[in-house]
């Protein structure tokens, strides 16, 4: 701590991402990142945009990219807005949808962000609990509050709701903003867009981090009412008038026009998951029901930070997470069958030494 810093600064407590190791040749499972790269045409149009010239600004709108995913999700463009990856788009969201007086709820297991942004905006918020198989029960929303957000499928649980249950959630507070942070949806669950046009209150966050292999290129966007983007929008412009980069733009357009390319790289990791949840069942794990690209697993009989120990020993990373309830689990993202094998063979000889 400086005497420099501002009062508000002093009070914050930063997310902490998964490592990204410096060493090579590991196994890394912690970051739920695509084993896959993105889309050939996603290289090709970032190397033509670059070819053409970096001396200009880029389009502070991103009007193109907007026109590429309104087209793809069937919304009109003043129903797009865009952000440096989604963690930008879920701070604009705090800070222009979510702060009321009464609190903002969210999962007591959920995105460990949430709470970080809530420091940052000074935003009251409750936590509501889990059941005690770890999912959300709507009825335990119904309670006086400002607004809600929370993942689908959750993270790290990987639990999915169903569309039907995320607009009966909906029904139960038409006075509320609902954010459904949509970052997994792509790998086993139905989106909540189709519900915007009937649905005011609701903004659908989503990435192109996970499902589109672009966790470096840093795009994000939301989906809902024109009045919900033009208030994102104006937190934006109050903050930085260009968050994506010229390569950003077109590569993520790009990603969109290889529809093709997506459903087969997304059925490969649904395939590998879910062989990698029966293996682990097996051995003894108890792993939830993912919708995700990853799993969230507990051995009744091992420790799951010396398993996470013992695994690095073996050069494969997995995300450890030291909170109340979940201190049992390890988050396992999904690669290639290969290190999922890789994975299966130490968690053998682990589970068997
Ligand atoms: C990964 C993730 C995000 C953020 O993704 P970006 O890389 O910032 O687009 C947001 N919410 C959840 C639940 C995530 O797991």
């Amino acid at each position: 701590m400086s005497q420099f810093w501002s009062p508000l600064v002093k009070t914050l407590t930063p997310y902490v991402p998964g490592e990204q190791p410096k060493l090579t040749n590991l196994i890394k499972l912690n970051t739920n990142e695509n084993p896959y790269g993105p889309s050939p045409k996603v290289l090709q149009a970032m190397q033509g945009e670059l070819a053409d010239t970096l001396r200009l600004y880029p389009d502070p709108n991103g009007d193109h990219l907007k026109a590429a995913i309104a087209a793809y999700h069937g919304v009109d463009k003043s129903q797009v807005f865009l952000g440096n990856g989604s963690d930008e788009v879920l701070a604009h969201a705090f800070a222009a949808l979510l702060k009321h007086d009464a609190p903002l709820l969210f999962p007591d297991i959920s995105y460990s962000f949430y709470p970080v942004y809530c420091g940052l905006y000074g935003i009251d918020y409750r936590l509501v609990p889990l059941t005690a198989d770890f999912a959300i029960n709507i009825d335990d929303y119904d309670q006086p509050c400002g607004a809600i957000i929370f993942p689908n499928p959750n993270a790290p649980t990987a639990k999915l709701l169903s569309v039907e249950v995320v607009e009966a959630l909906l029904q139960r507070h038409p006075q509320q903003v609902v954010v459904v942070d949509e970052a997994y949806i792509d790998f086993g669950g139905v989106s909540a867009i189709s519900l915007v046009n009937r649905y005011p209150n609701l903004l659908v966050v989503q990435t192109l981090s996970k499902s589109r292999s672009l966790a470096g290129l840093r795009v994000g966007f939301a989906i809902g009412h024109a009045d919900l983007i033009e208030a994102l929008e104006r937190v934006k412009n109050s903050f930085n008038s260009y968050p994506l980069d010229k390569a950003a733009l077109a590569g993520a357009a790009a990603s969109f026009a290889d529809e093709a390319y997506f459903q087969q790289t997304c059925q490969s990791i649904i395939a590998t998951r879910d062989h990698l949840s029966f293996a682990m069942t097996q051995m003894g794990f108890e792993v939830l029901p993912s919708a995700a690209n990853f799993i969230f697993a507990r051995h009744p009989d091992y420790d799951a930070a010396q398993l996470a120990a013992a695994l690095r020993e073996r050069s494969i990373i997995v995300r450890h997470f030291k909170q109340h309830r979940i201190d049992q689990f390890l988050r396992i993202s999904i690669g290639t069958d290969k290190e999922s094998n890789s994975l299966i063979e130490a968690l053998q000889a682990l589970l068997s030494s």
